[in-house]
């Protein structure tokens, strides 16, 4: 938008700048055409001037014969008519503008003409004082001088001019005596004719003015009226004349100059020149700047481009080394396309470990995912909710091995949706060592270290936890608690070793006296033990007591101490259901109770509890 603004001001103001130097241009032309109209004007006034003088000096000139005849009259008296003759004959020769020359007598009255032929209609001729000459020949007479006269009609016809040259002779007593006039007798045309054409040269219209009035023109053609010039004309002394002058446009143009032309086209053509270059040059270095934007707009996208390489092969390099990373993982770690199933990346770890190679992998997840992983799409569905649900997304899942065996695996999936298409991002843990050692782990927290029998601790859980679970059912629960009798001078007489002995054998009759799976014997504190038997009632539990007592009575420890010799033992035996509203610590104090009896009423017996106090 500025841009366009300042591109439009730079166009007016070139658009001005080239308004003003056509003005300047015309300005200088009109002034070099007007100082060239008036050179020409000059030149046209001095050629004029020139042309008049030249038209006096020549009619001067032409007359001279004239003038000498009539000294030679004055000198030496009339002189005789042949010799007047010959000496008129010679001027008329010389000088064709002549129409006659005469003599008029002292009288007025025409004596001699010469030629004769064309001129007898003055023959007879007498200068009276009606004649528009006669003053002026009166004024010769009496000045001596000669006079040209204004234009008249000629006797003869037309209109012509008189030179009277006044004639002097000397009488007797030697006085001058008028003689009469010597007249050269003029047509206008002719005597212009004569004198004007061998000076014009063609280069002017001439017209003889008498009074202001033109009475003689010679016409070119094309003559401009604009530069006529008026020169008074002095003929022979008459001032009454002027001569006109109109130059020809030829001479005009010869006078002139094509300077003012050229100087216009020059300026013209400089300043469209001037302005066409200054445009160029304001549109170049627009050019130019917009370029250097360019370039630079260039340079800076050249080294963003340079920076997202270097980010992209710093990428590519941390890519390619937690691709090594994942390579050399245990872990199994993939991407996949959860609907479609296709594999966009998956480490080394995750085939080999189940011994597939990748290409068959990538097959069997396509074709049949249940052959890896049994249950796929519960699986899946089961990561959605989870995910959904902002619940852990690890599971615990069986995958298969290309051998068809099992492999426990340990799955953290992620559903992820990149660039509205969803991912499954998953990573393997082969589990069944962890689970193993977990159950090794379990085991060994849950035993007791010298018998091998459950510990105290599992005793607790185990029997809380089928307590709840009989309560669900309404079955029966039968616990035993077992006692070795005398014991502490078992161990008193044959040492404590031998003690650990004997609660180890005594372990094993217990171990081997359960037969269902659900029951579980174990090491309640010293040489206390405690039976839990589920979904057993009185008569299980009894038959279970009686057994261990068959085992430990076959198994015939020695006892020192003991009235039977043997190692014996006493068991307390209660029963109860579950949902009666009792707890497993009152199970526990009605068992010892009955535990106790047993104990009172001499040892190596079954006592049951049975609601005494
Ligand atoms: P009673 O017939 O009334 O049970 O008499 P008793 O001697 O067995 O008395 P009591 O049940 O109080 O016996 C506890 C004795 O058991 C004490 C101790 O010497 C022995 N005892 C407890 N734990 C162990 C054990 O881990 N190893 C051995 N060797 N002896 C133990
Ligand atoms: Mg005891
Ligand atoms: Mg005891």
């Amino acid at each position: 938008m500025l841009r366009s603004q300042s591109s439009w001001a730079t166009r007016l103001a070139l658009a001005a700048l080239l308004l003003g130097l056509c003005l300047a241009s015309l300005l200088l032309w009109q002034r070099l055409l007007s100082a060239q109209q008036e050179r020409v004007a000059e030149r046209v006034d001095y050629q004029a001037r020139s042309l008049a003088r030249q038209l006096e000096a020549s009619l001067h000139d032409q007359v001279d014969g004239l003038r000498r005849i009539a000294l030679q009259w004055n000198h030496r008296g009339r002189i005789p008519m042949d010799e007047w003759l010959l000496d008129c004959r010679f001027s008329l020769e010389r000088f064709k503008g002549y129409q006659a020359i005469e003599w008029l007598g002292a009288d007025l009255a025409m004596r001699w003409i010469e030629p004769l032929q064309g001129n007898e209609a003055a023959q007879q001729f007498r200068l009276t004082p009606a004649h528009p000459n006669f003053n002026l020949a009166i004024r010769a007479k009496a000045s001596g001088e000669p006079r040209f006269s204004n234009s008249f009609a000629l006797l003869q016809g037309g209109r012509g001019f008189i030179l009277y040259t006044p004639l002097y002779i000397r009488d007797a007593q030697q006085a001058r005596v008028f003689d009469g006039f010597l007249q050269g007798v003029f047509r206008v045309e002719r005597l212009m004719d004569e004198l004007l054409i061998p000076l014009n040269n063609g280069d002017f219209s001439a017209y003889l003015l008498e009074a202001g009035r033109p009475i003689y023109s010679h016409e070119q053609p094309n003559t401009l009226d604009a530069l006529q010039q008026e020169v008074p004309l002095d003929l022979l002394n008459n001032q009454n004349f002027a001569l006109r002058l109109k130059p020809t446009e030829q001479l005009v143009q010869q006078l002139a100059t094509p300077l003012p032309q050229v100087v216009l086209g020059a300026s013209l053509t400089i300043s469209v020149l001037l302005v066409a270059a200054l445009g160029l040059a304001l549109s170049n270095a627009r050019r130019a700047s917009a370029l250097q934007a360019g370039n630079r707009r260039l340079n800076a996208e050249l080294e963003q481009r340079e920076q997202i390489e270097h980010v992209l092969r710093d990428s590519r390099e941390r890519l390619q080394l937690v691709l090594d990373l994942t390579d050399s993982s245990q872990d199994g770690l993939f991407i996949i396309d959860p609907q479609s199933r296709d594999i966009l990346y998956m480490n080394q770890a995750t085939y080999s470990r189940l011994g597939y190679s990748a290409e068959a992998f990538r097959e069997l997840l396509k074709q049949d995912p249940d052959q890896l992983l049994p249950g796929y799409h519960d699986w899946l569905e089961g990561v959605r909710l989870a995910q959904q649900n902002k619940l852990p997304s690890i599971f615990q899942q069986k995958m298969l091995r290309h051998d068809g065996s099992e492999q426990a695996a340990e799955i953290s999936a992620q559903l992820v949706r990149v660039n509205d298409h969803e991912y499954l991002i998953g990573v393997t843990r082969d589990n069944s060592q962890r689970l193993l050692f977990e159950a090794q782990l379990q085991r060994l927290s849950q035993q007791d270290g010298l018998t091998g029998l459950y510990n105290r601790r599992f005793f607790d859980s185990q029997l809380n936890s089928e307590w709840r679970r009989l309560r669900r059912q309404g079955t029966a629960l039968t616990l035993l608690m077992l006692d070795i009798d005398y014991f502490k001078s078992y161990n008193d007489q044959l040492g404590h070793l031998a003690g650990d002995d004997a609660l180890r054998q005594v372990s094993e009759v217990l171990h081997t006296s359960l037969q269902r799976e659900g029951d579980s014997a174990c090491r309640y504190g010293g040489e206390e033990f405690a039976i839990i038997l589920a979904d057993t009632g009185l008569e299980g539990g009894l038959h279970v007591a009686a057994r261990v007592q068959q085992l430990l009575e076959a198994l015939n420890l020695a006892h020192p101490t003991n009235p039977l010799g043997r190692l014996t033992l006493s068991i307390g035996l209660a029963v109860v259901e579950p949902g009666s509203g009792e707890s497993p610590d009152l199970l526990v104090a009605h068992c010892d109770q009955a535990l106790y009896r047993a104990k009172h009423q001499g040892r190596n017996r079954i006592c049951v509890w049975q609601g005494e106090a």
